[in-house]
């Protein structure tokens, strides 16, 4: 497995706009966390290449991943304003053929939005859904009518159904390790919320909520893991009230892509948002945002997004040290909100390059 890959490379996936600048610091933190324990290889992909080749994610950068790499880095893509034939997302694409059916996103903070620490984790059923593209258009005789199928499979929602119990399972064991001993405080525990609509969608949404239910039995492991359940619009009422109630929450692919954006602005910046496309045999790390091309090529990105991916990316290749490592010094450089080193969008008049050395000083 992934774990114990003897694969020691890594994929960087730049593509366009931003992801030149951000990728390139992620990649100086993990060679500073862990001096030379991995390779970098480059990889073409993007709308930049798509221009210049007629190509957007080259057969190569696919092979490339698969029979080299532990895991990959994805910066960013333009997605272009009209329609351009012959180009479509290639980190869609990529998704597919390496089968990352999960879309992990941690949303944390130590002080969110209502001045209680953020530590949830969002993860989202990546290949089924609304996000099919199963669309059609009829005419009726008063007018248009548009329809959209969407799938719910057993095996998909019970695969990401053990996704999140095995993320909630290994919450917990941390916390365990790192409760201090003897302290008064409540043991701790770790939650998992299933999100779903099943009072309308009983039979789509009632065979997630069902299926992730059966996943708990998958694993000795999952069985302290707590359960509860919440109809998607009360989950985004409840996340903006009081989002320090939740630990790790899981949703069908739609439901996951609204409800993670609505989190991400609970923690501030897009620039701080990491994620990580993960399947049973590869992962690929991805900053939360787009290629942002209007602050493009001027070294004022925030790296943050792209360096907590990285610790994503080697919490799951084996290295969750490092990972953690990763994370207590951007959590420290977010911490002393030193405006002379944080970028402009959150408020400061610093850099890339600058970002990236407080926190490699950090490590
Ligand atoms: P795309 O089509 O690639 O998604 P976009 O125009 O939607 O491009 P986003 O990358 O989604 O741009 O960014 C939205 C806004 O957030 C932009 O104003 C952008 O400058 C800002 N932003 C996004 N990422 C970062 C970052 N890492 N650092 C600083 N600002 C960022
Ligand atoms: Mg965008």
């Amino acid at each position: 497995g992934l774990a114990t890959s003897a694969r020691r490379k890594i994929g960087l996936i730049p593509a366009d706009g931003i992801g030149k600048e951000v990728i390139p610091a992620a990649q100086q933190v993990i060679e500073a966390v862990l001096p030379s324990r991995f390779s970098f290889i480059h990889l073409d992909c993007g709308f930049e290449h798509f221009q210049k080749t007629g190509v957007a994610l080259p057969p190569d950068t696919v092979k490339q991943l698969r029979e080299e790499c532990a895991g990959a880095l994805f910066g960013s893509v333009s997605s272009p304003s009209h329609k351009v034939a012959g180009y479509s997302s290639p980190i869609v694409a990529l998704r597919k053929q390496l089968d990352l059916y999960a879309n992990v996103r941690p949303v944390a903070s130590p002080i969110g939005g209502t001045g209680k620490p953020i530590d949830m984790v969002i993860v989202r059923e990546n290949t089924e859904c609304l996000y099919i593209k199963s669309e059609r258009i009829t005419d009726t005789p008063n007018g248009k009518v548009a329809f959209a199928d969407r799938q719910i499979s057993e095996h998909a929602s019970r695969r990401i159904g053990r996704m999140a119990f095995s993320l909630a399972a290994q919450r917990l064991a941390h916390r365990r390790k790192t409760a201090k001993a003897g302290a008064a405080a409540a043991p701790p525990t770790a939650k998992v919320t299933i999100v779903h609509k099943s009072n309308v969608l009983s039979i789509t949404d009632g065979l997630f909520r069902e299926s992730v239910r059966a996943s708990q039995q998958d694993d000795a492991r999952f069985a302290e893991v707590e359960v509860e359940e919440q109809l998607v619009d009360s989950m985004v009422y409840r996340m903006f009230r009081e989002p320090e109630v939740f630990d790790v929450a899981v949703a069908p692919n739609l439901y996951g892509d609204i409800i993670s954006d609505g989190a991400a602005a609970l923690v501030g910046s897009l620039g701080v948002v990491g994620s990580a496309n993960v399947g049973d045999d590869f992962v690929i790390g991805e900053p939360v945002h787009g290629s942002a091309p209007d602050i493009a090529g001027r070294g004022i990105a925030n790296p943050i997004a792209s360096i907590r991916s990285a610790a994503l990316l080697l919490a799951r290749i084996g290295e969750p040290e490092a990972a953690a490592r990763i994370d207590a010094a951007v959590d420290a450089v977010l911490a002393k909100n030193d405006l002379r080193v944080l970028t402009p969008d959150l408020g400061g008049k610093g850099t890339t390059a600058g970002v990236t050395d407080s926190i490699i000083k950090g490590l």
